[in-house]
């Protein structure tokens, strides 16, 4: 059985006093989740006050983008280094917000994804497709798309130890969640093509408007390794409750 994970993506959200409050509101109820990983991925600034507020808890610390280089002159960029300096073990990299807003492409996703693994990060890899996409039924290629570029760039275990989340562009933000049998369907597409690159044991979360309503159901599928969640990750007690639902799954 794999050890679910939860990782909080709170984007651009909070300021250290926010980071600091809602540290100590989910450390004050970790009781039951000996059997779930936690982590919480704060913007880049607020690494150092919630490495702090981490400080012998058994939540990780997650950042939500890493730059390709390793130094140098990347002006606004972050290095793999700097994140391990500031206590990080995971990195988000690929989220939808990134590769739509800020144009990062495939190929840098997978050179952003090498760095994560060179600097000895977990890389939480992002792929999903919009719902254009999904509605001319182009979904799996998308996704195999987004993980073919990380794969051509990384070799044959590419995969080894990192983790997935597969994030439907049209359920992030929208309040729109994929039902358990869609995101059970792309899940075990994406379990079947790491497997064969290294990621037998690799962990697929599914992320796009997870909540306590709907977790336990998504949770149960046999292919959802847990979740990356946005919005309900900033309430500490919606978080707790995915959470305990991924407890409960595991
Ligand atoms: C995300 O941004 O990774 C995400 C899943 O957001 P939300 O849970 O708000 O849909």
């Amino acid at each position: 059985m794999t050890r679910p994970l939860v990782a909080g993506n709170w984007k651009m959200n909070g300021s250290r006093a926010d980071a600091q409050a809602l540290i100590a509101a989910i450390r004050a109820d970790m009781q039951g989740l000996d059997a779930v990983d936690v982590a919480v991925c704060p913007s880049f600034v607020l690494l150092p006050v919630a490495a702090q507020a981490l400080a012998s808890s058994t939540i990780a610390l997650g950042a939500q983008n890493v730059c390709d280089e390793d130094e140098g002159a990347y002006t606004g960029e972050v290095s793999g280094a700097m994140l391990r300096e500031c206590g990080c073990r995971y990195v988000i990299v690929g989220h939808s917000e990134r590769r739509s807003l800020y144009g990062e492409s495939d190929e840098l996703v997978a050179r952003r994804f090498m760095a994560a693994k060179r600097h000895g990060l977990v890389p939480i890899l992002c792929v999903g497709e919009t719902l254009e996409q999904r509605d001319r039924g182009e979904t799996e290629t998308v996704v195999e798309r987004q993980l073919a570029a990380v794969a051509s760039a990384a070799g044959s275990d590419a995969f080894e130890a990192a983790v997935i989340a597969y994030e439907p562009v049209w359920a992030i933000g929208t309040g729109k969640t994929a039902t358990p049998e869609q995101a059970q369907q792309v899940h075990a597409f994406i379990r079947d093509y790491v497997s064969r690159r290294g990621g037998e044991g690799v962990r697929i979360l599914y992320g796009g408007s997870m909540k306590p309503a709907n977790a336990a159901d998504l949770l149960a599928m046999k292919d959802i390794d847990g979740g990356l969640i946005g919005g309900a990750s900033l309430d500490a007690d919606s978080f707790l409750a995915i959470c305990r639902a991924a407890a409960q799954g595991a």
